[in-house]
């Protein structure tokens, strides 16, 4: 089974084992490309670069789908999460009809890889499906059709959903599809290692430089070089605007088997505020019916097993559950503009990343694809709408000052009302807190065998004070997404150094017993 960003089993691990990358004969003096992050982003990009001639590496922190490709749900839509109503206001009705070509241009490559690599990723068409169960949802519906049209997509009234809500009214959308995710990318990376292509996995990236002509990038306390750099971290490491112009947010997903033969073969999504969604996975001939959502800012909810148990409340209630098989959570970026960030990081000329997708990475992974390809080639000026360069427009500006004002509040909250340390004997074994202790904060986490590890709760990327995520046993920054395990080893981009540890081995429990 491969490594996760979490301590929940996600469908997709429970049925893959570990991609072992074929060992690298020789490193280059200089590659073409060197491209960071061993997910959907990086293997899809990794391989369409090598194929078009230039030599790439791919430099994995842990093991290929340890991020959140491990633990997404795999819809392929071209409908997107922002909807086209949002995307026309923030952007104009031409580009709402260019993101909407994009989609579809990525939902294609997605199927030209299938066919032309021979992938079985258990992968298959379908309709998605959006309905509203009150006369407000209704009005937006409305709104979302008649601007999912003008931008060129097909959109049908349905009158029947493949799922059993009541609603007043639905829309179908066709040319959506699913699949499963790890299978797709451990193909996509065998053919990228055929093709000339090099992985190094347990290779963190922890600097790059931009040198004369190029980068020069430090991994595993290597040195590699290039001209182009590829941040494909679902965030870029380090500190740059694009950490104030992403926010990051937890979803709860699950896959149960059904006591009867109802599962729903489209995709299903309502319009709460956070919404669930709905959709079947068939995988080695079994069926699971996947169902996600209760999303919430990564860091604010302190009990994020609240957030697990309601989806599954939710789950059981309104289908014949006879087994729940795995229960996860996992973390996606939000753009302040509703629109992915793909292109130059700003200030810098031979760095690039591709962050920002919210709900929808698979296919803007595909586009982030098709987008650094053409920036790539420097012999021709793009242009390109998902330039992370863009001004920011008026409609994304209040979320934006909101997210980061509350960034801020982090940055500037020291004292808040802990525990104290003698309620450490409450904890749970497999459990943490933060405390005070002789005036400053730690955070506390005892392992399932009762030993006691201490870390100092601050951010390693923006001194942001870490929060507890009991659900995927780790420390979630609220700022800007960076995670770590509960010892405090690095899980998650921007952050690329571990907490600081605290020595208090005198208070280990089998200790205490002596
Ligand atoms: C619960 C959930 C459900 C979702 N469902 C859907 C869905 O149905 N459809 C959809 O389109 N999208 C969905 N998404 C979003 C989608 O899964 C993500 O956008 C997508 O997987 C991101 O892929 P990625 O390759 O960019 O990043 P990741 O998969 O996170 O990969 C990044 C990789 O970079 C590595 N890395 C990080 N830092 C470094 C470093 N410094 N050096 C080297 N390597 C590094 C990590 O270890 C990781 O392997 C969902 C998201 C969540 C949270």
């Amino acid at each position: 089974m491969f490594h996760r960003d979490g301590f929940k089993k996600s469908l997709w691990q429970n049925h893959s084992e570990i991609f072992e990358p074929a060992p690298v004969k020789k490193i280059l003096q200089h590659y073409d490309v060197i491209i960071a992050g061993g997910g959907i982003t990086g293997i899809n990009l990794g391989l369409q670069l090598q194929k078009s001639g230039k030599q790439v590496l791919i430099l994995e922190a842990k093991n290929l789908c340890f991020g959140t490709t491990g633990g997404t749900t795999a819809h392929i839509n071209t409908l997107l999460d922002t909807p086209y109503n949002v995307i026309r206001k923030n952007f104009g009705d031409k580009n709402a009809a260019t993101v909407a070509q994009a989609a579809k241009d990525a939902v294609d490559l997605i199927r030209k890889n299938i066919s032309e690599y021979k992938i079985d990723c258990e992968f298959s068409e379908a309709k998605a499906y959006l309905y509203a169960r009150d006369r407000q949802q209704e009005e937006e519906l409305n709104s979302i059709a008649d601007s999912s049209r003008m931008a060129g997509l097909s959109v049908n009234i349905a009158k029947k959903i493949p799922v059993p809500f009541e609603f007043i009214k639905a829309i179908e959308v066709p040319g959506q599809a699913k699949f499963n995710p790890v299978k797709y990318v451990y193909a996509l990376a065998g053919a990228f290692e055929q093709a000339g292509g090099s992985i190094l996995d347990q290779h963190r990236v922890t600097d790059i430089k931009e040198v004369e002509k190029g980068v020069r990038v430090t991994a595993a306390g290597k040195e590699f070089n290039a001209r182009h750099f590829i941040y494909a971290t679902h965030i870029p490491s380090g500190v740059n605007l694009l950490h104030l112009r992403c926010i990051p947010y937890r979803s709860y997903a699950m896959a149960v088997s059904l006591e009867d033969d109802s599962y729903p073969d489209d995709l299903s999504y309502d319009m709460e505020d956070p919404y669930h969604y709905y959709r079947t996975q068939v995988i080695d001939g079994v069926p699971f019916l996947i169902a996600g959502g209760k999303d919430h800012k990564t860091g604010e909810e302190v009990d994020t097993t609240h957030y697990a148990n309601s989806l599954k409340f939710h789950v059981e209630k309104n289908f014949k559950v006879k087994e729940i098989k795995t229960s996860w959570s996992s973390q996606y970026y939000e753009s302040v503009d509703g629109l992915p960030y793909i292109g130059r990081v700003p200030g810098y000329n031979f760095i690039y990343a591709a962050t920002g997708y919210g709900g929808n990475g698979m296919t803007f992974s595909h586009v982030s694809t098709l987008v650094l390809e053409k920036l790539l080639d420097e012999t021709i000026i793009h242009d390109n709408l998902f330039t992370p360069e863009r001004i920011k427009p008026v409609a994304g500006f209040s979320q934006f000052v909101q997210h980061n004002a509350n960034a801020v509040k982090e940055l500037l909250k020291k004292l808040v009302p802990f525990p104290q340390m003698d309620q450490l004997s409450e904890l749970a074994h497999d459990d943490a807190r933060l405390v005070k202790y002789e005036g400053e904060s730690l955070g506390i986490f005892k392992s399932s065998n009762g030993k006691i590890y201490a870390i100092h709760p601050q951010c390693t990327h923006m001194k942001c004070e870490v929060k507890w995520n009991g659900e995927e046993k780790s420390w979630d920054c609220p700022c800007h997404g960076a995670r770590f395990d509960p010892m405090g080893k690095v899980l998650n981009a921007p952050a690329s150094a571990d907490l600081e540890s605290v020595d208090i081995s005198e208070l280990n429990e089998e200790k205490r017993k002596d």
